[in-house]
């Protein structure tokens, strides 16, 4: 970190950020928004406007991690807006079921095929976790596969790492999660269909499912080798398992039908989150009717929540979903590309070793000349180098994820002028992140 200056201060978030260190662990109520990754003060935004975020300074940025996926149409879209106002003006929750769920349920059963039957629930975590137990309640089996470097929100079961062979069980990852609860989680590398068939091999009608990004962007993009989902789900079919596409990140996002509108690859179950809430707290999960009938209280196994399908939440979400058409995905592939081009140009100018690796317009940038196809090629870059341009970015009013290990997001409102303001800070950030030292 010894390279990094910080070229400017932020005194009214550093000062919110002393405020919430007292009264918040660390400061904030998510862990990566820290900054601890690429160090400085992390900055406090007040409000958001398109493409653009205004910190607590009164400082400016073109915003490339859009809520971490879900502002896929800028921020304060005044359509969204208007749905929120709508809905919030007739109550905030009733503990009832309503129209505003029926509508965004039959939203997503259209957009997705798979998904026969669909559970709202309010985040990805309570996606992944449902999707989970119901997976063990229908096959009456305990284990679970995934894969190092996906991750799925903070379910104790699938925070594991990787044990030391193929096919041994998974290891807490962080304390407060037991052995007991890592247990029947079998940790794989991803993008490796041997080990899957030789975990499938060790442990014959005891996995219960396989659960994957559809695409993953939590160890930065890394995209699914050619057949590799399609592996996942012909393994799953043959030894009774099932295969579950986390789309949390990716659902709505890389296509109308997220991931799986671009491999086809039909899972058994689905999560959803991120842009099905236009920025609130709405997730789902969904799939096959059959397997989806065992939830309750249709059958035995119990899922539940007191905020699940709130009626602002659902208004959101899908006021979000109907503006996207295919013309607003064809804007976000196009100014993906752009941003793409921009970057790779400016980091080749000045030298600088790296790959940026794609999933539709998600998008991230390795500091490393090899292709990066698992955690551990991840893990290899030079994130030290990372962390030099994003201080250099943000000196000059573009917000990129505060970790080399994230993917970029942007959305229908990044405009030219926001692009110009990105091609303008690009050439300075590359060359810090040129003579960036480790
Ligand atoms: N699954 C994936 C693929 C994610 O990217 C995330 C969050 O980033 C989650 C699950 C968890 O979602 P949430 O943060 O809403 O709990």
């Amino acid at each position: 970190m010894d390279s990094v200056s910080f070229p400017y201060d932020a005194p009214v978030s550093q000062t919110l950020f002393d405020r919430a260190s007292l009264v918040t662990p660390g400061g904030v109520n998510s862990p990566v928004r820290a900054f601890r990754a690429v160090g400085g003060t992390p900055r406090f935004m007040v409000s958001g406007s398109g493409p653009y975020l205004t910190d607590a300074d009164g400082r400016e940025y073109v915003d490339l991690v859009c809520s971490w996926g879900p502002m896929i149409l800028g921020h304060a879209h005044p359509e969204v807006i208007a749905a929120v106002q709508e809905a919030v003006a007739r109550g905030t929750s009733f503990g009832t079921p309503g129209e505003g769920e029926v509508a965004l349920a039959e939203e997503i059963v259209a957009r997705v095929a798979p998904v026969e039957q669909v559970r709202l629930v309010s985040s990805g975590t309570e996606a992944t976790m449902s999707a989970i137990r119901l997976a063990r309640g229908f096959t009456g089996r305990a284990k679970v596969i995934k894969f190092a470097g996906c991750y799925h929100g903070h379910v104790d079961a699938l925070l594991a790492a990787a044990g030391s062979g193929v096919a041994t069980f998974g290891l807490p990852d962080t304390p407060g999660v037991t052995g007991a609860q890592t247990g029947d989680t079998i940790v794989l590398p991803y993008n490796d269909l041997e080990s899957v068939h030789a975990a499938f091999h060790a442990y014959p009608g005891e996995i219960a499912c396989v659960i994957t990004e559809a695409s993953p962007g939590n160890m930065g993009v890394v995209p699914p080798r050619p057949g590799f989902n399609q592996g996942l789900k012909d393994a799953c079919a043959k030894n009774g398992a099932l295969y579950i596409s986390d789309e949390v990140m990716t659902g709505f996002r890389t296509s109308r039908a997220g991931w799986f509108g671009i491999d086809g690859v039909t899972p058994d179950l689905m999560t959803f989150g991120k842009v099905m809430g236009g920025g609130f707290p709405a997730a789902a999960f969904g799939g096959r009717a059959d397997v989806m009938g065992h939830l309750a209280p249709a059958g035995p196994v119990y899922q539940a929540g007191t905020l699940s399908g709130n009626p602002v939440a659902t208004a959101a979400g899908l006021a979000q979903l109907r503006l996207l058409d295919d013309a607003a995905y064809e804007k976000v592939d196009g100014v993906s590309e752009r941003i793409q081009a921009l970057v790779t140009e400016a980091l080749a100018k000045a030298g600088v070793a790296h790959r940026l690796q794609t999933a539709s317009n998600m998008f991230s940038v390795f500091f490393t000349d090899r292709e990066v196809r698992d955690y551990d090629d991840a893990r290899k870059q030079e994130a030290f180098r990372f962390n030099a341009f994003f201080h250099s970015m943000l000196s000059q009013g573009v917000y990129l994820p505060p970790s080399a290990f994230e993917s970029w997001f942007v959305s229908t409102a990044h405009d030219d002028a926001a692009i110009e303001r990105i091609a303008a800070a690009l050439p300075a950030a590359a060359r810090a992140a040129a003579e960036a030292t480790a």
